[in-house]
């Protein structure tokens, strides 16, 4: 993959407006925002549209903003609102100023919505939610103008008034936009301004009995807070007339200009708040942070660093088109990250034990290995070496006719080394009554740490291992792919019934090695010849850790298939 500076990339259809922009003196500083409705978690499509807006800015010298879309209080908390708030900071960016809501501007759009109903440009409307359907019109045929269009302001002020305070019941009334019922745009066929909600919001508790739409808030929110490019993604194209007829039609203190990039879809994945919901609620998953979930806080509890997911997003297109990008390329930038700066270290899945018998019982030698191959300001840890150990049962076979070539690990009778340690030889087996190995009895050849073993003891190849006496009992997860279908929510599929049953096999009894006891939540290991883990921040401060698996060493899921 290229690894030139941005500077050498070509500047995005968005980038070069700000640049023509900057120069006309259109606009003098460059303001974006972040803003995502508190009703789930971000995932890794919201991850693109915050590098998107926290990039611009920085790149142009600009600011960027966080602000809550809070206008709909059924499906949002507080609790999305802080994981928010954790997931935009755990990716490394700093929004100017305090955190901003919209409800912190219910006041300010409910006067200017009492402005356009004095303008003649809005009025309160009375038909049914089946009604107002109707008389919208559709895509081939023109709406009709509501019977209670043209009421005197006076009446629909006293409504909206009405409206406010609770005296009205859900889906009785709503204020409407006059602008053009036979508008091809369905969008500006008076579209709702407000409706009555009798929820308690997160914030402003019973304060208000009617919330406005996205249409009506989000344009006054961007003016507000002087935004100068408010940048959505491509659904919202059509809403734009909408967006600029408030601004024109508004004694709002600026003029944002809104433009729109395509989506960011992942294979094997999805990425809508809504099904996402359901993955969670239906006990699909374990919680928004289940680290097979696309999740920002899903991703960090897998151990996928937040470097990782930024170059990730720096590496996408900002288009005007949709487009699916394929996993392997979010897996890229994963393993590059980790394969430079996750620190080594030994964990046995699947252990077998093995007694060395020429080894003095209790006598332990304390070997070092390097925390990682190229990096030594990393440092070393110690790999107390002792008469038992263990090693994984699939390094282990008794059939001597195996290819050298196909089978670098331990064989009966032959030698292998053991990473940071000794060539062993294995000398013979313990079975149990059904047959099955229980342990290896084997033999160090003495002198040949860091030195080659004499003549005719080659090692077929390079295991890992760990203490018997100095490992840890530890659990490991390891995660599949959430889905079996690159597109689980393409054509009629229900997206619940591609869940891939086989996306979490939990691993008891694994052995590793005495450094990782210091390990703390969310820390980074590579686990040799097994793939990068972290330690779970949910069972951080459990007796017995548990190392989540983020991804492997290699990509060999097609194979697997
Ligand atoms: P969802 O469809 O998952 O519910 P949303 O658009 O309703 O997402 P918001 O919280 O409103 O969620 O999104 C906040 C911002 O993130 C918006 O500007 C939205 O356009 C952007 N965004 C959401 N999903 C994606 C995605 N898949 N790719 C890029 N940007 C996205
Ligand atoms: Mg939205």
């Amino acid at each position: 993959m290229d690894d030139s500076s941005p500077a050498d990339k070509p500047l995005n259809f968005i980038q070069q407006v700000i640049k023509n922009d900057l120069q006309s003196s259109v606009t003098k500083e460059v303001v974006t925002r972040f803003p995502p409705e508190p009703n789930g978690y971000l995932h890794i499509g919201h991850a693109k549209a915050i590098c998107v807006n926290f990039g611009l800015a920085e790149e142009f010298d600009g600011i960027c903003r966080l602000r809550f879309d809070d206008t709909n209080p059924d499906k949002e908390s507080d609790e999305f609102v802080q994981a928010i708030i954790a997931d935009v900071r755990w990716l490394g960016f700093q929004w100017q100023g305090e955190v901003r809501y919209a409800s912190d501007y219910f006041g300010q759009l409910y006067d200017w919505a009492v402005a356009l109903v004095n303008a003649g440009k809005a009025y309160i409307c009375e038909l049914t939610p089946e009604q107002t359907r109707e008389y919208r019109g559709s895509l081939i045929e023109p709406g009709k103008n509501s019977p209670y269009r043209d009421r005197p302001a006076s009446e629909s002020l006293a409504l909206l008034e009405q409206m406010r305070t609770g005296d009205i019941a859900e889906g009785l009334m709503t204020l409407r936009a006059k602008i053009d019922m036979t508008a091809p745009n369905i969008n500006l066929r008076d579209p709702v301004l407000y409706r009555v909600k009798r929820v308690p919001h997160h914030r402003t508790g019973s304060e208000w009995s009617i919330y406005p739409s996205y249409d009506f808030a989000h344009g006054q929110e961007d003016a507000i807070e002087g935004v100068s490019h408010s940048i959505c993604t491509l659904e919202f194209a059509d809403h734009r007339p909408l967006y600029e007829w408030f601004i024109d039609n508004l004694p709002v203190p600026a003029k944002p200009r809104q433009f729109e990039f395509g989506r960011l879809n992942l294979n094997y994945t999805v990425t809508s708040k809504r099904k996402l919901r359901q993955l969670v609620e239906e006990n699909v998953v374990d919680g928004w942070d289940d680290p097979r979930m696309p999740t920002l806080s899903g991703l960090r509890r897998r151990g996928v660093t937040a470097t990782a997911v930024r170059e990730f997003c720096d590496s996408l297109a900002v288009s005007k088109t949709d487009g699916t990008v394929d996993m392997a390329q979010l897996d890229h930038f994963i393993r590059h990250d980790l394969n430079d700066n996750a620190p080594r270290a030994m964990c046995v899945l699947n252990p077998l034990k093995v007694t060395l018998t020429n080894w003095v019982e209790g006598e332990v030698e304390t070997l070092t290995a390097p925390c990682h191959p190229n990096r030594e300001e990393l440092g070393e840890r110690k790999l107390p070496f002792g008469r038992t150990l263990f090693i994984d049962r699939a390094d282990f076979s008794e059939d001597t006719t195996l290819s050298r070539k196909k089978f670098k690990r331990l064989v009966l009778g032959q030698f292998v080394r053991l990473r940071g340690a000794y060539v062993i030889k294995a000398d013979g087996v313990v079975t149990d009554e059904a047959g099955e190995i229980v342990e290896i009895i084997a033999s160090i050849v003495p002198g040949t740490v860091g030195e080659n073993p004499p003549e005719g003891m080659k090692p077929r190849g390079v295991i890992h291992w760990v203490s018997g006496e100095h490992s840890i009992d530890c659990e490991v997860r390891l995660y599949d792919r959430l889905f079996n279908e690159a597109d689980p929510d393409g054509g009629d599929k229900n997206f619940l019934d591609c869940v891939n049953p086989e996306s979490l096999e939990i691993l008891q009894g694994c052995k590793a090695e005495q450094s990782l006891s210091s390990a703390t939540a969310e820390d980074h290991y590579q686990f040799e010849r097994e793939g990068y883990f972290c330690l779970d921040s949910r069972c951080a401060s459990a007796d017995k850790p548990v190392f989540n698996r983020t991804i492997g060493l290699r990509d060999n899921w097609q194979q697997k298939k």
